[in-house]
């Protein structure tokens, strides 16, 4: 059994939060049950790229101040946080995520997360290395502090995609072209957090953000935060939440099936405040199975593939002409390039080419780019059975 804690908290109030994580983490047992004060210990929070702290992209400045006044009061005083951002020097974007002015604060430093090393991981099923930032390395126990947030490619994000940030700068794009589909790409996810194993996960759903995620989508609130030991357990949870199938969710299933936790309803202990009050079956996330959009029978199918998978598409009048999707596009030969449309410079797919990792959607600034589901797609391959092909 996994023990997951739910706490209701309806506000970024400083106090409400910092009493609610405490509460959650008393009932895991109390802080000194992940951490002790001899250790070095990074705080992970989500720092996706340079967004308002409404905008329920990032891990919200109230939720990292009262895991680390949680952290002072227990003794750890040797912290640490950071991220590697999608788009961004990560100083940039601690500062501009709000992250930067509480670190300061409390005299914690932003961890080096922009080089590093290639760290061995011979256990790993997708990869036997992982290019790590250098605090990531240095750290003795990580404290992940994800968002709730909905993905193109994994339906949602949350505990266990959090730790992809632990990989730094271009090797994060690089791993895409890598794992170039949605069932690789979580076991790529899972191994990492094998490797990792943070001690303590804490989910922010205070404002969640649905649709369009994860950093276009639109924030709502979901009153709650989640704590575990556990990030299947945790994800799997979040997943229910929304009226979401978690076998609908590459991760949960990679992760289940592998030992990093567990996400059978059985299986989980359910603590803390009332599950079912905050259960919201509106929350607008893609209840469909994720299909692995590169099979070899699909691109057998070259022409017609179009009409089947999902795929980036951009609404022109929104667009810019920024560049940042096509500076995203990981592989070597782009499948985003601009093109001359009525005077206008407007960035245009190959979608034969494309992998549908879908990180020009997720650093587009301008909520120019939405993930698209064409009819017959719906009809044939994302039909509703199993979550994993
Ligand atoms: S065009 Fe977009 S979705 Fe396609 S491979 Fe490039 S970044 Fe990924
Ligand atoms: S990132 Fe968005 S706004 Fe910028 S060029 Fe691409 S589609 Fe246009």
């Amino acid at each position: 059994m996994s023990k997951v804690v739910i706490i209701r908290c309806e506000s970024y109030d400083k106090e409400q939060v910092y009493q609610g994580i405490k509460r959650g983490v008393d009932i895991l047992g109390g802080i000194r049950q992940f951490v002790a004060p001899s250790e070095k210990i990074l705080l992970k929070p989500n720092m996706l790229r340079s967004k308002k702290m409404e905008s329920g992209c990032t891990t919200h400045p109230a939720v990292f101040e009262a895991v680390i006044r949680l952290l002072e009061e227990a003794n750890c005083t040797r912290l640490v946080y950071g991220d590697s951002p999608g788009m961004g020097a990560p100083e940039k974007v601690a500062q501009d995520v709000g992250l930067a002015g509480v670190a300061k604060a409390h005299g914690i430093p932003l961890g080096v997360f922009s080089k590093g090393q290639s760290v061995a991981f011979p256990k790993g099923k997708s990869t036997k290395a992982f290019e790590l930032a250098q605090t990531v390395i240095d750290s003795d126990a990580i404290i992940s502090l994800s968002k709730m947030k909905t993905h193109g490619l994994t339906r949602i994000t949350g505990a266990i995609k959090n730790q992809f940030g632990c990989v730094y700068g271009f090797n994060k794009g690089a791993s895409h072209a890598r794992f170039p589909d949605a069932l690789t790409f979580s076991n790529m996810l899972v191994d990492l957090n094998l490797m990792l194993k943070p001690r303590l996960f804490i989910m922010d759903g205070i404002i969640a953000m649905e649709g369009n995620g994860p950093a276009s989508g639109t924030p709502i609130p979901m009153n709650c935060l989640i704590l575990s030991d556990d990030p299947v357990a945790i994800d799997a949870t979040f997943a229910r939440m929304v009226a979401l199938d978690p076998s609908y969710v590459p991760p949960i299933v990679a992760g289940a099936k592998r030992g990093l936790g567990v996400c059978d309803e059985d299986q989980i202990m359910l603590l803390g405040d009332d599950f079912k009050s905050l259960i919201n079956r509106d929350f607008s996330v893609e209840r469909i199975p994720v299909k692995s959009e590169n099979t070899i029978a699909l691109s057998r199918l070259k022409y017609v593939r179009n009409f089947l998978t999902r795929k980036p598409v951009v609404i022109k009048e929104r667009c810019i002409s920024c560049g940042a999707c096509v500076a995203s596009c990981p592989l070597e030969e782009k499948a985003i390039a601009f093109r001359e449309v009525g005077g206008r410079r407007i960035p245009t797919y190959n979608y034969h080419r494309c992998i549908r990792c879908y990180c020009c959607q997720e650093m587009c600034p301008q909520k120019a780019i939405v993930v698209k589901t064409p009819f017959l797609g719906k009809l044939f391959i994302y039909r509703k059975s199993s979550g994993e092909e």
